[in-house]
């Protein structure tokens, strides 16, 4: 018959329309939850006017959670324990500042601090203030027997750390602790020229830069005041040896330095692995607070504990 003929012809349309529907959404679903996945690629040229707009509040880019890059081996270091634990603390909303090519926020002229030897630990470097290039910085064995160092006034309270954790079988293998100016430069020129290749401007690239590794001067690595434990990886939030330090840090005066919440404040990518000597009367003030160390540095706590 004439007429099933047509049917067929119309139900053949009807299917070339459903998957022509189907692919459009997966071509969708793809760009909008999967681009970000890869982590250094440029994937918008970042408009004029952008360069220099402020970032967006915390909370309000709720970006999905496959945007947050996993890494399905963790490198392994003997008599280091890597069995994962469930972490349900971790925000997987929260504004993520490494993709956020959009609101590239250009870097400010350093100042140049006097650091304060009566209140050292609480020194503060970062993209504002830079230390003295020629700061001499007396280090120590970060642990017995490790040629990773760090001030010489931390390292007992990271080897009392360690030998805690240690004890519950968690170890805080040290990975890079105290880091000479010089070689901070070299690190930081590297990853600025890799943006540039990357289409960035200079001065895009040098603020995209210090989002992972700060300006020499501006590190805490340059003055032997934290260390990055075990390795710097992006699945390191979900470690024993994260889990741990979320609990007990803070007895040994260390601080989770950039919070996955609080990268606006710090204008630094959430680092898990990275934990900061502050005391550890400000390392309970800061844990308990919530503040961020920028923010805790300008609060009433630290006022009325000073
Ligand atoms: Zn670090």
């Amino acid at each position: 018959m004439p007429g099933s003929k047509r049917s067929r012809g119309i139900e053949f349309l009807i299917a070339v329309v459903v998957i022509a529907g189907l692919a459009a959404a997966v071509l969708i679903v793809k760009t909008v939850f999967f681009e970000d996945v890869d982590f250094f690629k440029k994937t918008t040229a970042p408009s004029d006017t952008a360069t220099v707009t402020a970032a967006t509040e915390p909370g309000t880019t709720a970006l999905p959670t496959a945007v947050i890059p996993t890494v399905p081996t963790a490198p392994q270091e003997q008599g280091t324990s890597s069995a994962p634990v469930t972490v349900t603390s971790v925000p997987t909303t929260a504004y993520n500042i490494m993709h956020d090519t959009d609101n590239i926020i250009r870097l400010p002229t350093p100042q140049v601090i006097t650091i304060n030897e009566e209140n050292w630990e609480l020194t503060i470097v970062n993209v504002r203030f830079r230390m003295p290039e020629d700061y001499v910085v007396r280090t120590a064995p970060a642990i017995e027997g490790s040629d990773i160092e760090l001030d010489y006034r931390v390292a007992p309270h990271y080897q009392a750390m360690y030998d805690a954790a240690a004890a519950e079988g968690c170890y805080l293998t040290p990975y890079s602790g105290y880091r000479r100016y010089s070689t901070q430069k070299t690190n930081y020129d590297n990853r600025t020229a890799l943006y540039e290749s990357q289409g960035f401007t200079h001065e895009e690239a040098l603020a995209m830069a210090a989002r992972v590794i700060m300006p020499p001067g501006s590190s805490e690595h340059n003055l032997g005041l934290c260390m990055d434990i075990v390795g710097t990886y992006d699945n390191w939030y979900t470690t024993r040896e994260y889990a741990w330090l979320m609990e007990h840090a803070q007895d040994y005066g260390f601080i989770l330095r950039y919070p996955r919440e609080k990268q606006v404040e710090t204008q630094v990518e959430f680092e898990p692995w990275h934990w900061r000597y502050v005391g550890v009367e400000n390392a309970k003030l800061i844990k308990e607070s919530g503040l961020c160390l920028e923010e805790f540095l300008n609060s009433p706590i630290y006022d009325a504990a000073g």
